[in-house]
């Protein structure tokens, strides 16, 4: 899975790091990194960091399909 976090909407309320630490982190006061392509078996939990995120600055992209649909 791919995911992009709007950096210029993220506020470091650092909610997705404690639902997803594995993925997000926060260095210093404010400013977050992520790993872009965590692997699929962190889905649920990148997917509960997005929904908790209060500026919504975490979008999920899909590209399982499409990459398929290329490929074949
Ligand atoms: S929950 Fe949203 S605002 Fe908070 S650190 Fe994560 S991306 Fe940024």
């Amino acid at each position: 899975m791919r995911i992009v976090v709007d950096l210029n909407r993220c506020q470091g309320y650092a909610q997705c790091v404690y639902l997803a630490h594995e993925v997000f982190r926060l260095t210093g006061t404010e400013a977050l990194t992520y790993e872009p392509n965590p692997d699929d078996a962190r889905r649920l939990e990148v997917e509960r960091a997005a929904a908790a995120c209060p500026v919504r600055a975490i979008m999920i992209d899909r590209l399982d399909g499409a990459e398929r649909g290329a490929a074949s």
